[in-house]
């Protein structure tokens, strides 16, 4: 145990971020610059998620604005996608575990504020479609009401305000680089949920970095730890997956002696962008050959530097030949 752990004050309330770290918001922003940017005659690419991740709406269209060379000034360009946000804010899903991570600390009696660089109009509207959530925050505090978004300390500093808590005993919950470093300056204890894929090297601020908030450990911080871990397992709903084998990248087998049979991402991109990368397991069904144990990589695998999540099932079963049929997993 570190001399760093052992010296940290007790946390006696959670400041959490809304976009990207409680939302999904990233599947949204990316489907409508897509679209959009095409009127323009350029390509939005989703590798560039990372300049407008934390940013204020304004800051965020600048972004745009300079890094596709858009005929506009940045407040035109928001006020022309602005509507389109707003008719898809009741399509944004909760993150992996935000549900649990909400439930939980209201069940142990945690002070609770969200913090969100976006407008407190927005964050109402938003969080409004996900029962449960606005009566669990004792503050919410929009963006505009600070003089200076993140990465400025303002906004966290208010929700301790809010909340009556030192700063120095708040944890804060963020996926973005403004927003860690915000939380930083704010004296606070910060961990990182990057909803950017391997960007966690440039998070080294943060107190922790975390794959996503179901790997919380809330005791390390003195607050009341999940109990629904099995064993170094946490439980959650199963899923269904299927489809053909496809070729993978023939190393799993050759480097590390595990051969996974990959499965297409085509019509699971939803489901994939819903579920952490990480390590599960289930049962696989093969028509002619039976069900079998699996355990099954999701993500960008570290190892090999996938340019895309790959869903890799590895059969718990010695096969005398490779098979790419119809495939089933749950
Ligand atoms: P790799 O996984 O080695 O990178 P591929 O995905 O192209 O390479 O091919 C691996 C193949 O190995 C799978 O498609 C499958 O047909 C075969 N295979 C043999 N045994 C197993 C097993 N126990 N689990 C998964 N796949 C297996
Ligand atoms: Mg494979």
């Amino acid at each position: 145990m570190s001399m760093a752990r052992t010296l940290r004050k007790l946390v006696l309330g959670v400041i959490l971020d809304l976009d990207g770290t409680l939302l999904n918001t990233d599947g949204i922003v990316n489907d409508i610059l897509k679209v959009h940017l095409v009127k323009y005659g350029k390509q939005w690419d989703a590798r560039n998620a990372h300049r407008i991740a934390g940013k204020t709406p304004l800051e965020a269209a600048a972004a745009v604005v300079e890094d596709y060379e858009l005929p506009m000034s940045p407040d035109v360009f928001l006020a022309e996608i602005t509507p389109t946000f707003s008719e898809q804010w009741c399509n944004i899903k909760a993150q992996p575990g935000a549900n649990r991570l909400i439930n939980h600390l209201r069940g142990h009696g945690v002070p609770m504020a969200l913090a969100s660089n976006s407008p407190l109009e927005n964050v109402e509207t938003k969080i409004f479609y996900h029962q449960g959530w606005k009566e669990s925050f004792s503050a919410i505090i929009g963006g505009d009401e600070v003089t200076n978004g993140k990465p400025s300390p303002d906004i966290f500093l208010e929700a301790a305000r809010r909340l009556n808590i030192d700063p120095s005993s708040c944890l804060v919950i963020e996926d973005s680089l403004p927003g860690i470093t915000a939380g930083k300056a704010a004296g606070m204890n910060v961990v990182a949920v990057p909803s950017i894929p391997k960007h966690s090297h440039l998070y080294t601020s943060a107190d922790e970095v975390i794959n996503s908030l179901l790997d919380l450990q809330l005791e390390k911080w003195s607050l009341p730890a999940f109990q629904d871990w099995v064993e170094g397992t946490l439980p959650i709903n199963p899923w269904h997956i299927g489809g053909p084998v496809i070729k993978g990248f023939g190393r799993g087998s050759k480097v590390l002696g595990i051969p996974t049979a990959n499965i297409s991402t085509e019509g699971y991109l939803d489901l994939l962008s819903e579920h952490p990368s990480g390590v599960y397991h289930g049962w696989a069904g093969l028509p002619t050959r039976g069900v079998f144990k699996m355990v099954m990589s999701i993500g960008w695998n570290p190892y090999f530097n996938n340019a895309e999540k790959t869903i890799e099932p590895w059969l718990l079963h010695d096969f005398t030949e490779d098979f790419y049929g119809q495939f089933s997993i749950s």
